[in-house]
């Protein structure tokens, strides 16, 4: 047999290695529909537990809204379940279009290519449009699905400091016999909760002759006046040239992407794009549900409205309470503890609390900057937020760090 006795045990090997680093991602269930309030299993075989979900990308509470639920059955009904097909041989029906149509509407930009993920829109884009005379400039801490799809992408590859202008705009003079510059970042950092500095980002491209991508995934829908996204935020919807996004986290949060920008751009992703020409058209279901978000969204407000005042709320809550958050303005609010082993005891603490919460440690973020990210969605209510302040007084009063510093909690437990 190949696969043999030592090569099981080699690969086997592997894998207590990831353990014996304390990396080892364990196996959580989800017993009921994604919401404020979730059944799980943890660890698996234990009992089930109702508790209150402050871990999900459900920003704006879609994911089992009964509006969205309906529209993805309508979907089943008139279009079916499955294309069996790429998009450009027979995988592409007339609510893809309306799909692409309504996204480029909602997000201000020309044209709109699906694709089944971000992580694809990600890997696709920048082999279709770049080539060996150009150079990409990227924030040090974007996405890892940036990083594959620029590994794939024959450019020269150059980096920022993280949301550093003035790094950036050392980078671009050093490029500028480039034929084209393209800067990448993405809008909403998912583990800080920061927003890139955009409206700087465009100034400099200007300056330099230089393109920008935006990959907005973690602000869609919610960031911004009417929740078109970081652009809007800082007024400067025309400015961006290429935005990347998801439907997996706020817009419903089932599964799709996008590469959303001047039309040129994505009509080279139509002709190039790998994984959009190889890889499967997304199902009519998400198809029709995404078009009914959009549909929301451009009506109303009112979603991210709450989770602009449900944001406001936990983060008042819990700076009172004395933990120590990364202050910023998105509902993606890292609690820093420094140290991996004490992210990962509270997070437990927290689950024996009633709110579902993780620890985020080295390779996810840098050595040294654990955390628990908790994240707010407009389908918490106010009691849901109180609840979660309120277990983390209690859990922070028994690790004694309510009130310390970086350097308090540091010094008690190490980094
Ligand atoms: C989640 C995420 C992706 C991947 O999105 P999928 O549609 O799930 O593949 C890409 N980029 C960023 C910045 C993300 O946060």
């Amino acid at each position: 047999m190949a696969y043999s006795d030592t090569r099981r045990r080699m690969f086997a090997e592997s894998i207590d290695a990831i353990k014996e680093k304390g990396l080892y991602k364990e196996k959580r269930f989800i017993w009921s529909p994604q919401d404020a309030e979730i059944e799980v299993e943890y660890p698996e075989g234990a009992s089930h537990e109702k508790v209150l979900n402050f871990c999900a990308n459900n920003y704006l509470g879609l994911s089992s809204h009964p509006e969205v639920i309906k529209a993805a059955h309508d979907g089943l009904e008139e279009r079916g379940y499955g294309m069996s097909s790429v998009r450009f041989i027979c995988g592409t029906q007339d609510i893809h279009r309306d799909l692409q149509d309504k996204v480029s509407a909602f997000l201000g930009m020309e044209d709109t290519l699906l694709f089944p993920s971000c992580m694809d829109a990600n890997a696709g884009v920048f082999e279709a449009i770049l080539e060996a005379e150009d150079v990409i400039i990227a924030d040090r801490l974007i996405h890892a699905s940036l990083v594959d799809g620029i590994r794939l992408c024959s450019a020269e590859y150059d980096t920022f400091k993280h949301m550093d202008m003035k790094h950036l705009r050392k980078k671009l003079e050093l490029h500028q016999d480039k034929r084209h510059r393209l800067i990448v970042t993405d809008g909403v950092f998912s583990m800080d909760g920061d927003l890139c500095p955009l409206d700087e980002m465009c100034d400099l491209a200007e300056e330099y002759d230089a393109m920008i991508l935006v990959d907005d995934s973690h602000a869609s829908g919610f960031i911004g006046k009417t929740g078109r996204g970081v652009h809007e935020h800082f007024g400067i919807m025309d400015k961006v040239d290429l935005i990347t996004t998801t439907f997996g986290k706020a817009l419903g949060g089932a599964s799709g992407g996008c590469v959303s920008g001047r039309k040129e751009l994505v009509e080279l992703c139509r002709q190039k794009a790998r994984p959009y020409l190889f890889s499967n058209s997304l199902s009519p279901v998400i198809v029709a549900a995404t078009i009914r978000v959009i549909d929301i969204l451009s009506k109303t407000t009112e979603r991210r409205d709450k989770l602009e005042e449900n944001t406001k709320r936990f983060r008042k809550g819990i700076t009172e309470a004395g933990l120590n958050v990364r202050e910023g303005v998105t509902p993606i609010v890292p609690v820093m503890l420094y140290n991996a082993k004490l992210a990962n005891d509270m997070s437990r603490d927290m689950y024996a609390e009633g709110i579902y919460v993780i620890g985020f440690f080295f390779p996810v973020v840098p050595a040294g900057a654990a955390r628990i990210r908790v994240q707010l969605s407009a389908a918490h209510e106010n009691e849901h937020i109180d609840k979660c302040v309120a277990a983390f007084k209690k859990v922070g009063e028994k690790y004694g760090i309510l009130g310390l510093d970086k350097k308090g909690i540091v010094e008690k437990y190490g980094m």
